[in-house]
């Protein structure tokens, strides 16, 4: 295969994106100066080198040089690490910290379809439920609030984590809540504004 039907196949696996749009990629790139495809490739090929996943939040981030295993929101001391605000993806987080949030998170890294047989296959609910022990059992823990979209898969997400951690939640003590009706049906927390999501926290219950 050639390089333009290969980039095009590579595209075309990028979230949301269809074969079109992958084609119209790949003629935007060649009509693009070859430093530019360059400097590309090169930040390409350095989220394998110069990034790590938190292994508290599962939040991808950008090495500063020293060892890391934090992310610099888990890591913040002027956090509030008694709630924890669980999302599908990282985007979500960017616009969740436009809304003045000062907690921390947890990334699922992906939502449960209706049909899903096995639904842990598609998240981390079982590292969730982990850090959820481990903080709550060490009586740091207030709140866990599910943020996820108003969308089909995420209200089903929702009620699938809302049967498995209620019980864990009368257990250690915290509250569990979800992000309210300040979110519109169908709208998903990575588009968003941030004042809607602030509405939707506060009404959260
Ligand atoms: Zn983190």
């Amino acid at each position: 295969m050639n390089p333009i039907d290969r980039l095009t196949q590579a595209f075309e696996k990028f979230p949301g994106i269809g074969p079109r749009q992958a084609r119209r990629f790949v003629q935007y790139l060649l009509r693009e100066s070859g430093m530019a495809r360059a400097t590309l490739a090169d930040d390409i090929k350095q989220l394998g080198t110069n990034t790590f996943q938190c292994k508290q939040c599962f939040r991808w981030s950008v090495k500063d040089g020293i060892k890391n295993s934090l992310c610099s929101i888990c890591s913040g001391t002027y956090r509030d690490k008694g709630v924890i605000f669980v999302v599908e993806k990282d985007a979500d987080i960017d616009n969740v910290e436009k809304s003045g949030f000062k907690g921390l998170y947890f990334v699922l890294g992906g939502v449960v379809p209706l049909a899903a047989e096995e639904p842990e296959k598609h998240m981390r609910a079982k590292q969730l439920l982990q850090r959820i022990e481990a903080d709550g059992s060490q009586k740091i823990l207030k709140e866990v609030i599910l943020g996820l979209s108003a969308t089909t898969e995420g209200d089903h997400t929702r009620t699938y984590l809302q049967e498995k951690l209620m019980p864990v939640a009368e257990a250690l003590n915290f509250k569990l809540s979800s992000l309210g009706r300040g979110l519109s049906t169908g709208s998903e927390l990575e588009y968003a504004d941030p004042d809607t999501i602030a509405n939707a926290l506060s009404s959260r219950s």
